[in-house]
């Protein structure tokens, strides 16, 4: 069984924040740099998940993607959780062109482009480590007995690692014949099945909701520089406008019944999960107060306060 990957919230925010932001804006290059930086992570992930995904034939498994592990105050985000029914496999993706070296005493992990400056790339076993010990918590105190194994994967084609490299990572080249080796380990019959459904129901019951992160460092004067509205998919940075339940573009054909779903979920990542009648007025320049409160009321809310001091909590979907 696989699941759809989600994209991080960070990747999300960027996104949501150069379809607004002005192409001639100081902070647009900013922008694109670090577009370009989580959607190499995000490709890297879905080329790990093909790779798996033509292992199938080991044995029935279950694969979380990019799940939260902990609680509302401390927590991992774990980019693939395979769940196989005689362990647990963690697996973080690193997406790192250029050569790679890793140093057994300090841990530390190196980058060298074309000869260029090396530059530091952290700690990835740590990171691991730190995660085997929050999917143990979770396993232990449900009173399981259930092997944890965790492995780095480099998935960027142009990553080269050079040796000495620890051996739980790997380059995803690499990836079936270390699952395999890692199964091998599991061969006898003897060792303990675990129901894989039930442990994934553990996880996904046990995952922290999480309000929007904004990234810590955007400068704050950014957000009243961006356009507002419910804006049209076909063209750039055009507002959409109401009318007789369809949302209209002035410039293309575009008609939309539901296009502020979309916007309420932008809204959410750029601004805030909560929001009022008036100020959806505001943002999408929506005229009528019962027209509003009857599309909000339809867009799948929490109500949050009584009738008087109405708001509404957006809820995080996909976008
Ligand atoms: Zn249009």
């Amino acid at each position: 069984m696989i699941s759809d990957r989600k994209k991080s919230d960070k990747y999300l925010f960027y996104q949501a924040l150069e379809r607004r932001l002005p192409k001639n804006h100081a902070y647009w290059p900013d922008v694109q740099k670090i577009l370009r930086k989580e959607g190499g992570g995000y490709a890297g992930e879905l080329r790990v998940d093909r790779e798996l995904s033509e292992t199938r034939f080991f044995e029935d498994y279950i694969l979380l993607k990019s799940i939260l592990v902990g609680n509302e105050a401390s927590y991992c985000q774990i980019d693939s959780l395979i769940i196989y029914q005689k362990f647990i496999l963690i697996i973080e993706v690193k997406n790192i062109p250029g050569i790679l070296r890793y140093d057994e005493e300090s841990h530390q992990l190196t980058r060298q482009r074309d000869n260029g400056p090396i530059d530091g790339m952290g700690n990835p076993e740590g990171q691991l480590q730190r995660s085997k010990r929050f999917v143990k918590r979770i396993i232990d105190q449900h009173q399981m007995t259930m092997p944890v194994h965790g492995m780095i994967v480099f998935s960027n084609p142009a990553s080269i690692l050079e040796k000495p490299f620890p051996s739980l990572a790997i380059h995803v080249s690499g990836l079936y014949q270390a699952l395999e080796n890692l199964h091998q380990l599991y061969a006898d019959q003897s060792n303990p099945h675990f129901d894989i459904r039930k442990v994934h129901q553990l996880f996904i019951q046990n995952e922290p909701a999480l309000p929007p992160k904004k990234p810590t460092h955007i400068p704050t004067k950014i957000f009243s520089d961006l356009t507002i509205g419910v804006l049209c998919p076909d063209c750039v940075m055009t507002k959409l406008t109401y009318r007789s339940k369809f949302w209209r573009c002035p410039i293309c054909t575009h008609k939309g019944e539901t296009s502020h779903l979309t916007t309420l979920q932008e809204y959410r990542i750029l601004f805030s999960e909560e929001i009022t009648t008036n100020k959806w007025m505001d943002f999408t320049g929506m005229k009528s107060v019962a027209t509003t409160r009857r599309m909000l009321c339809k867009s799948n809310l929490e109500k949050i306060g009584g009738n008087k001091n109405r708001k509404w909590l957006i809820r995080k979907t996909q976008l």
